[in-house]
């Protein structure tokens, strides 16, 4: 039988160890040419995009650059205008954050972040939602093409009801006015061979709009036995298959969408335990991204997470938040 590939050396190509052992300077070599690949690691102004700057490091403090230009003069360091601006610990510990949050192929415990980096809870939250939303930058815009197949399907998330002690004074939680009102319904467009892409949604008809925009016409789409899913019927071919009877038929599956919701809940049960409310769309765009760059080395990953947070805007979420929980230490 051929070997896992999570069991084989080419699947660990950067260990945390050797992140550790970086000095603070090889770091900030690391992330300079994560940011500025085109000039090989030479800072570039991010307001005019001058080469022309000059060093205004203040003693050993981390690396500072003032642009030259006369009418421009922005200062700004390794990580201005990036996910990770205004940084306060050292570039070799974003590393390792990222390095930890890749390791782990189901989910991170925030938690266990927080344990594992030395910094407060609120710290690691902010550090791995900031990686999450590296993350969701990666998705594509559509799914599939011309000859093309993709799946489809829903899986509820959060709005848990814990149940009476007593049995007469429990409730049926099946019923609508029994339940919480806060149960999302996590939609995910997957196609074979190809990219995962999630939505949240309150249940999964109301997914329908989300799944004609970003599926392209001309993709054939897998779907289980689900009565929202028959409007598709008009825009795509589609292959049906009632999970009553099999899970596979005829060809017709939903087992790489499941694969995704396997990850995903995985994840909600072994680290996260509560998945809901407003960030249940980045734990799903977290998995996805694990799902589709299972098959790549860990190091390749902790550099391709590293670039997306150097490539992506300032956290629109956690603005300011960062910085006064750092402040607070
Ligand atoms: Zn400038």
């Amino acid at each position: 039988m051929a070997q896992h590939f999570l069991k084989s050396a080419a699947s660990r190509s950067l260990s945390l160890a050797s992140v550790l052992q970086m000095s603070e300077t090889e770091a900030e070599t690391l992330f300079k040419q994560v940011r500025w690949p085109e000039t090989n690691g030479e800072p570039v102004c991010p307001s005019c995009g001058s080469l022309k700057i000059y060093d205004c490091r203040r003693g050993n403090g981390a690396p500072r650059w003032r642009c030259a230009q006369k009418e421009c003069k922005a200062e700004f360091s390794i990580t201005s205008g990036t996910l990770f601006a205004f940084h306060k610990m050292p570039l070799r510990m974003y590393l390792a954050a990222v390095a930890v949050f890749c390791n782990e192929v189901k989910g991170k415990s925030m938690l266990a972040l927080s344990r594992d980096l030395g910094t407060q809870y609120k710290t690691a939250f902010v550090l791995a939602h900031k990686m999450r939303e590296a993350m969701a930058h990666d998705m594509g815009a559509t799914i599939g093409g011309e000859g093309k197949t993709a799946e489809i399907d829903g899986g509820y998330f959060g709005g848990y009801v814990k149940p009476e002690n007593r049995r007469e004074d429990r409730k049926d939680r099946r019923l609508y006015e029994n339940r919480s009102g806060k149960r999302q319904c996590v939609v995910v467009i997957r196609e074979r061979g190809g990219r995962t892409l999630p939505g949240v949604f309150a249940n999964e008809a109301a997914a329908l709009n989300f799944i004609r925009s970003r599926v392209v016409t001309g993709t054939t789409l897998h779907a289980d036995e689900a009565g929202a899913w028959n409007d598709l019927h008009a825009r795509y071919v589609m292959e049906r298959i009632n999970h009553q009877e099999a899970y596979s038929a005829n060809g017709a599956c939903t087992n790489v969408a499941e694969s995704f919701f396997s990850r995903m809940r995985r994840g909600e049960i072994g680290h996260h335990h509560h998945v809901a409310g407003p960030y249940l769309i980045r734990f799903a765009q977290e998995a996805a991204w694990r799902e589709d760059h299972r098959r790549l080395a860990n190091g390749e990953q902790i550099k391709a997470v590293t670039q997306l947070a150097m490539k992506a805007p300032p956290s629109t979420e956690f603005r300011g938040y960062w910085q006064r929980a750092e402040k607070r230490q």
